[in-house]
């Protein structure tokens, strides 16, 4: 079974929670969330991102590529990944 690293689960987290990831990958992500206290946080952060993106997305359809860069943005500043 494919094993993630904080890095490689928090960099797949959008994809993970878009739906886009392919089953193996989407197991993986959803593993490490389980088993790492560090990063789950994140991924409840993300999750209601995701949520409010998606309500914005009824909406406003140009408004959600500027909010994603923004938080990707604010993950890279602020979002360190936990170390090992
Ligand atoms: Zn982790």
């Amino acid at each position: 079974m494919t094993r993630y690293d904080c890095l490689q689960a928090l960099s797949k987290l959008y994809e993970y929670l878009d739906g886009e990831l392919p089953p193996d990958d989407t197991e993986a992500v959803r593993h490490h969330m389980e088993v790492c206290q560090g990063c789950y946080p994140f991924l409840q952060f993300c999750s209601s991102f995701q949520d409010a993106l998606h309500r914005a997305a009824h909406g406003q359809t140009d408004a959600p590529p500027a909010l994603r860069s923004r938080i990707a943005d604010l993950l890279q500043t602020e979002g360190a990944p936990p170390a090992h």
